[in-house]
């Protein structure tokens, strides 16, 4: 690849305002954070978008592990008279397993279900594992992949295989489960907030919108920069549904047998998505500083006389850097000028540029450019490393602040129905009408906007006195509606 070449891949990526769509896959492709795979629906995630993945991965993993909760691995396959065991569980997900009907040259007795989650498996284990109330609770994450078939793919958004977090726990009493669903909930949204710097809502999902087998299901809900909402998270409040199913049962300090209280919770590489889109400017990436593989790079502006020197310093500055705990790269690369490497690294997103050149050697600084807003800094050199970590520390939080100004400012309340259909003509984010709690008026008001209730409320939310936009009879609570991915 020549030169101009290079330069014309760096700008080609279709403006935001263009074709977010479009905006999107560019900066996932240009980026290298992943590619289609051969099989349709499939992706491949490439090095540097894995490496954004296991930043993530491993801080939710030891938050996850930080409130009391084990991983283990159950296996991909699951017979289907397993998966059948349990009618509404299979029907939510019949129409996208993909199934294992050979082994080698040899039809199996039964078809094995590539997992589309793993419930049927982990329950079937746990009825042989729990026996008394001192086994209990039970609180299991597994790290895997699983496949669910989908005909409209998107990579890291929608894509028949992904990676994802399942947590699957079994409780003596119901309010116990409850209680870890909703700690779980918090759990995410805390992760969102200050690791990804992604301010979420959360709340509790309409019956329509549950999770199959679940008595309630929570979400962390984002908003996209082009109006829609995103379901970052799930977590599910279980009830004894399963447990009654696969026979999971306990004996109680009353010498009775009783069922589990189960719970389970998940976040996928779907978060991946989010956290592009989130950030994302029509120049590329911008990713956090916390979840960045690469946090400052250092590009020096060279010369034929001062090179060496110049290079030298780099050097140094890169070793002092690494040494104060930064995640630092030096682009000493030859064949490209720093032009070309300052558009690379802000699509990439990294957050902090350094260029060090002669007259930054000769009068004793560095100078800094932000990714987030550009802002151009010069720092006396010999106090670069504290500023460089306090920098971060600072886009941080600067990137959960415009992100959190653009959520409050896309969600608005709207309390006539006539307000209500109009705003829904575009995509206004998210809107809080009241509503009257039937789910046939939830299902026409879906149909005839195209938006759907992402959340109630997690407190009670009466909303005496309003009609519902739906229907026009009185409301029972506060919703809020938005078009979703
Ligand atoms: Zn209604």
């Amino acid at each position: 690849m020549n030169e101009k070449s290079d330069k014309d891949f760096v700008k080609e990526i279709c403006a935001r305002d263009v074709d977010f769509s479009q905006w999107y896959i560019d900066v996932v492709r240009k980026a290298e954070l992943a590619d289609y795979a051969p099989v349709r629906g499939c992706m491949v995630i490439r090095p540097y978008g894995f490496a954004i993945w296991e930043y993530l991965r491993d801080e939710l993993d030891r938050r996850i592990k930080a409130t009391g909760h084990e991983n283990a691995y159950f296996p991909l396959l699951i017979p289907e008279s397993f998966l059948a065991k349990e009618a509404e569980h299979v029907e939510g997900f019949s129409p996208q397993v993909a199934w294992v009907t050979k082994g080698g040259d040899e039809d199996l007795e039964e078809r094995l279900a590539v997992r589309p989650t793993s419930e049927a498996i982990i329950c079937q284990m746990y009825s042989k594992w729990i026996r008394s109330w001192r086994d209990l609770p039970v609180l299991i994450n597994q790290w895997a992949n699983v496949m669910r078939w989908e005909k409209v793919t998107r990579l890291f958004l929608r894509t028949s295989e992904f990676l994802w977090q399942e947590g699957h726990t079994a409780h003596r009493t119901e309010p116990e489960a409850k209680q870890e669903a909703l700690m779980v909930l918090d759990l995410y949204h805390e992760f969102l907030n200050d690791y990804l710097a992604i301010p979420a809502h959360k709340g509790v999902k309409t019956d329509r919108e549950k999770f199959a087998g679940a008595v309630r299901t929570y979400a962390v809900e984002a908003l996209m920069p082009d109006g829609r909402a995103l379901q970052a998270g799930t977590t599910h409040n279980l009830g004894q549904h399963f447990a009654r199913v696969f026979d999971i049962t306990f004996l109680e300090e009353d010498n009775l047998l009783h069922y589990v209280w189960q719970t389970s919770w998940g976040v996928s590489t779907r978060l991946m998505g989010a956290l592009i889109m989130v950030h994302g400017d029509d120049a590329g990436l911008k990713i956090p500083p916390r979840v960045a593989p690469i946090q400052a790079v250092i590009v020096p502006i060279t010369f034929e006389k001062s090179k060496a020197e110049v290079l030298e310093a780099a050097r140094a500055l890169k070793g002092e850097l690494a040494a104060a705990g930064v995640r630092v790269r030096l682009d000493d690369r030859d064949e490209y000028t720093p032009g070309w490497k300052f558009n690379e690294w802000e699509l990439r997103g990294v957050p902090l540029r350094i260029e060090l050149g002669p007259k930054d050697l000769a009068a004793g600084v560095v100078t800094a450019v932000r990714r987030d807003n550009r802002k151009k800094e010069q720092v006396p050199r010999g106090d670069a490393a504290p500023w460089v970590n306090a920098k971060l520390d600072e886009i941080q939080t600067d990137m959960l602040k415009a992100a959190t100004a653009y959520r409050d400012e896309h969600t608005r309340e709207v309390t006539s129905r006539d307000d209500f259909y109009l705003v829904f003509e575009g995509r206004p984010g998210f809107v809080k009408a009241p509503w009257c709690g039937d789910t046939l008026c939830e299902e026409r008001l879906s149909e005839e906007t195209g938006a759907t209730i992402r959340f109630l409320p997690l407190e009670d939310t009466p909303a005496d006195g309003f009609k519902c936009v739906g229907c026009g009879s009185e409301a029972s609570q506060w919703a809020y509606f938005a078009k979703a991915y």
